[in-house]
């Protein structure tokens, strides 16, 4: 795309004042058009390092560019550590990508690891995004970053044409139960007569189930931190995950006194179900993490596909990325709202991102495309902004909720998760070291917010209890503080090793 040949034309000037630089992709897999166009214009000047390599490779890669044998370096996160003598460039592209962000110990983010190396080395970051992350063009609208605009998709691709579903109407005006609205079935349809392809879209995420009104959209929130509650079958609960807030499910919805009030999720496996049901003629093929477990599996449906041996693909975030198919000529988001509710402060971003990437699957070749989003949330800003790929309409209004609501960018977060084998003793913990962090944050400092602690959305990972306590600070230096004094007095469930802790400081997600 466009972004490429700016980032190429900056590097190329710099190698003439005999500077190098590193390029981070989100994951070199999917950028094999990326890293193949740097390869052909710069040919052994560049190097590419990856996670295929083997240990003698790495090596070798190493010691080219410790000799400056080798002076552009094309990498994934970890690249951003390769050790490139007089560095005068940093490339963060698709800088808003998650995959930058560490999850495991060393946690670091490539791109505050990016931006204090080049502060170090007076070089020069360049992030690039159509949709930047809420915390780069925060600063960018601040003059701390330099705004650079490109006009126009440079491929000239035309938009695909996106249509939001009311799935409200659906039911109550259509009768129709189906997780299908009568368009998007027309659509198929119609795709199928003229031998085109479709994709179906569905989050992941389906874990976190929360309550919806199918009358009238209201979906049930925490009232002290505007997230989405979960819903927990242990006693018929609604729980928030941030404050540990607790509700009973209600029988009628609070908003229109209907009673389709009720908990809410599909999976990948009851999609395709549906689909064989309404077009048995069609062929059908589903790609998530239970269908690409075996070696070699993404990549034989990704070829049938591409061999138009596939009809209808369903799958989830996996195939929103960067594919490329020109035959495929309608994308189907199943729920926007499963996304939309995550109980994260970040879904709406997430779901105007996701959005935006899956409308870009379709219509990639000679025929233009088309989009059908189906939501009980029509109204919904994320929504609305990701039909109009209008990334500047969505910043302008979540950067409001996210000052009202004192989120990042405007606070920093910790996150301290701590999980055991045993649910009483890490509960248990997690109480102590709340009502720790508690007497030395009254003391010390006053403004900084405590929640919880609550269990973790993914309560159980691996046999493993989790529960977190977030800690909220405009003042990054405080939440250091405050870790630094009670951490000095753990628990005994963690010095006896009953339980394990860990800190992530400015998470990017809080499941
Ligand atoms: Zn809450
Ligand atoms: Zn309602
Ligand atoms: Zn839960």
């Amino acid at each position: 795309s466009g972004k490429t040949e700016v980032y190429m034309q900056a590097i190329g000037k710099l190698l003439d004042m005999g500077k190098c630089a590193i390029v981070l992709v989100p994951e070199i897999s999917l950028t094999p058009q990326t890293v193949f166009r740097f390869a052909s214009r710069f040919g052994k000047r560049v190097t590419v390092l990856h996670s295929k390599l083997t240990p003698g490779e790495r090596y070798d890669q190493w010691r080219r560019i410790k000799s400056g044998d080798a002076d552009i370096v094309v990498g994934a996160r970890s690249a951003i550590f390769a050790p490139v003598k007089n560095l005068g460039l940093i490339v963060i592209d698709e800088e808003h990508e998650t995959s930058y962000k560490q999850e495991d110990s060393p946690r670091y983010h490539a791109r505050d690891v990016a931006i204090k190396r080049a502060e170090l080395t007076n070089a020069v970051v360049v992030l690039g995004s159509a949709t930047p992350s809420l915390e780069s063009f925060y600063k960018a609208n601040r003059k701390e970053y330099r705004l650079l605009t490109l006009p126009q998709r440079v491929d000239n691709a035309k938009m695909p044409i996106v249509e939001v579903v009311d799935m409200r109407t659906e039911l109550m005006q259509k009768k129709n139960r189906s997780i299908f609205s009568k368009s998007l079935q027309t659509a198929i349809e119609d795709r199928l007569a003229r031998e085109e392809q479709i994709i179906l879209f569905l989050n992941r995420r389906g874990f976190s189930t929360f309550i919806l009104c199918r009358e009238c959209g209201y979906v049930a929130k925490c009232r002290n931190c505007d997230i989405s509650l979960t819903y927990h079958s242990r006693g018929e609960m609604m729980v928030c995950h941030h404050c540990n807030f607790r509700q009973p499910i209600p029988s009628l919805c609070p908003n229109c006194k209907g009673n389709y009030i009720k908990y809410f999720g599909v999976g990948t496996q009851r999609v395709e179900e549906e689909v064989r049901k309404l077009f048995p003629e069609a062929s059908i093929d589903r790609m998530d993490v239970d269908t690409t477990t075996s070696k070699g599996a993404y990549k034989r449906i990704l070829e049938a596909f591409k061999e138009r041996e596939i009809d209808i693909l369903i799958g989830t975030q996996m195939i929103a990325k960067g594919l490329d198919f020109p035959n495929v000529t309608l994308v189907g988001v199943i729920s926007a709202d499963t996304a939309l509710n995550l109980p994260d402060f970040r879904s709406g971003e997430r779901t105007f991102n996701l959005l935006t990437q899956v409308a870009g699957r379709s219509g990639r070749g000679q025929v233009s495309g088309e989009v059908v989003i189906q939501t009980y949330n029509p109204q919904h800003f994320s929504i609305l902004s990701a039909q109009d790929q209008d990334y500047r309409s969505f910043y302008r209004q979540e950067i409001v909720n996210r000052e009202m609501l004192l989120y990042p960018p405007f606070t920093h977060f910790a996150r301290i998760i701590l999980r055991g084998l045993s649910e009483e003793a890490t509960i248990k913990a997690s109480e102590t070291l709340g009502e720790i962090l508690r007497s030395y944050q009254e003391a010390n400092y006053p403004e900084l917010e405590i929640l919880g602690p609550a269990p973790a959305v993914l309560a159980r990972i691996k046999k493993y209890y989790r529960w977190n306590i977030l800690l909220k600070s405009t003042d990054p230096l405080e939440i250091r503080g405050l870790i630094k004094m009670a951490f000095a007095k753990l628990p005994s469930q963690i010095t006896k090793g009953e339980v394990a802790y860990a800190i992530d400081m400015d998470p990017i997600s809080v499941l």
